[in-house]
């Protein structure tokens, strides 16, 4: 499909179908050292196992009724119960969902964590929604999925535009519908009701670690040059750690738009300003830059941690950045990272990088069903362990089969999820007894 953006015609990536054609991609790699798939096995991630699209009337606080659509779409569930957070976004429809969904499940396994994955979204701009209106919403929502989801079947968290709030309000709802406590339902949840300490920060905080055993690996000089796009929980955090660590963080944006000072930024002054101003946009001593420009800046590291389809066909050859960190989701399409990939650019993909958040969502989990609580540094050592154990085994297969870190990753996990469906007897293997 074309989209007018501008005077541009510009090729709208339709990020389920891009998905799928990465996956077809990944036949040639069949037979292959440390392959275990088969063309045909992947065929049982062609579609998603379950989706469910509901359409319900929630009456605003300014009288009007308003028909919200929301999406629920559970990947695949070989490997446990399905898990994976809700947006709520004005764009989002049935495909971006199945997308983030099999990516959830990708990610998942790439950790080694015992789900699947899932996805859901609500189409509606939270930004110009009242809080009422939003907590009507999502108990709405809940209201409408309940069946669907639970602790041992599919199990919901924040992604772009929800929060600890928003987990709070469709737990109630579920414990009120199911009549018992069902902490595990959930998680990203505030700590008050169960949720994990060190979870507000756990996306970036993963991303860090894959970035800091990357680095060494590519030899990136201390105090290399980073832009971050995006300033919601996972960009300003990552922002952050990275300007503790000694990088200079020379670039930011927003959705209003970008600032770039190259001598790098007090990334707590911009924080306090943003809270001040509603946007980053206009603060002092930077020059503004949109957010297509921040892709373009000479930099060393790009770190993209706002929404999909940002680096495409069309501007991937003229990344100047030497290293991708991918916080967001699907930031990068396929035809972009064979571009990057061709310019040496070294690509971390979204599914080992972003995968802190779902990984303390986890421990979060295993927190809940024990009834037992741990510290904050526990939980940041075992996060730690996880993320360099799945660098570490994702670098090594990109070594040993002369591949990206993207297909390394895409080809670990479907090891993981093909093995999961054969010892169900799912899918093709041969009977023993
Ligand atoms: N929304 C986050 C993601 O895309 C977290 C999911 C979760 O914690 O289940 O990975």
């Amino acid at each position: 499909m074309k989209e007018c953006i501008g005077v541009f015609f510009m090729e709208k990536v339709n990020p389920f179908e891009d998905t799928l054609q990465r996956l077809k991609a990944l036949t040639r790699y069949s037979g292959k050292d440390g392959v275990r798939f088969s063309p045909d096995d992947l065929r049982v991630l062609e579609s998603p196992k379950r989706t469910l699209i509901v359409n319900f009337p929630v009456r605003f606080r300014d009288g009007s009724i308003r028909i919200i659509n929301g999406y629920r779409v559970q990947y695949n569930d070989a490997r446990g119960p399905t898990k994976g957070g809700i947006r709520f976004h004005p764009k989002v429809d049935i495909e971006e969902v199945k997308a983030l969904a099999l990516w959830m499940a990708l990610k998942t396994a790439v950790l080694d964590l015992p789900y699947g994955g899932a996805k859901g979204g609500i189409t509606i701009n939270p930004k110009e929604t009242s809080a009422d209106d939003l907590e009507d919403v999502s108990r709405e929502f809940i209201r409408q999925i309940h069946m669907f989801v639970g602790p041992t079947k599919d199990v919901p968290a924040p992604d772009v535009y929800t929060n600890p709030q928003v987990m709070a309000w469709m737990l109630d709802e579920f414990e009120k519908i199911k009549g018992e406590k069902l902490p595990g339902l959930i998680t990203g949840k505030p700590v008050e009701l169960g949720g994990s300490l060190g979870r507000d920060v756990a996306t970036a905080q993963g991303a860090a670690y894959v970035f800091r055993e990357a680095a060494e690996e590519y030899d990136l000089p201390a105090g290399a040059t980073v832009a971050v796009q995006g300033f919601g929980n996972a960009g300003m955090n990552i922002a952050k750690i990275l300007s503790s660590w000694g990088y200079r963080i020379v670039a930011l944006s927003d959705s209003k738009g970008g600032i770039y000072n190259e001598n790098g930024f007090n990334v707590s002054e911009v924080e306090s300003f943003k809270e001040k101003n509603g946007s980053l946009a206009d603060f002092p001593k930077a020059q503004k830059v949109t957010n297509e420009e921040l892709l373009l800046l000479p930099v060393q590291v790009l770190v993209p941690a706002a929404l999909e389809n940002q680096i495409t066909k069309e501007n991937a050859a003229k990344v100047r950045a030497g290293m991708v960190l991918e916080v967001a989701n699907g930031p990068v399409t396929r035809e972009a990272d064979d571009i990057l990939h061709r310019n040496d650019v070294v690509v971390l993909p979204d599914i080992l990088s972003n995968a802190g958040g779902v990984t303390v969502s986890y421990f979060e989990w295993v927190q809940n069903n024990q009834g037992y609580y741990w510290s904050e540094q526990e939980v940041t050592e075992k996060l730690e362990r996880k993320m360099v154990a799945a660098f570490r085994e994702v670098h090594e297969l990109v070594k040993r089969l002369d591949i990206d870190h993207r297909t390394a990753a895409y080809i670990t996990a479907i090891n993981r999820i093909i093995d999961a469906e054969k010892k169900r007897g799912n899918i093709s293997q041969k009977r023993q007894v």
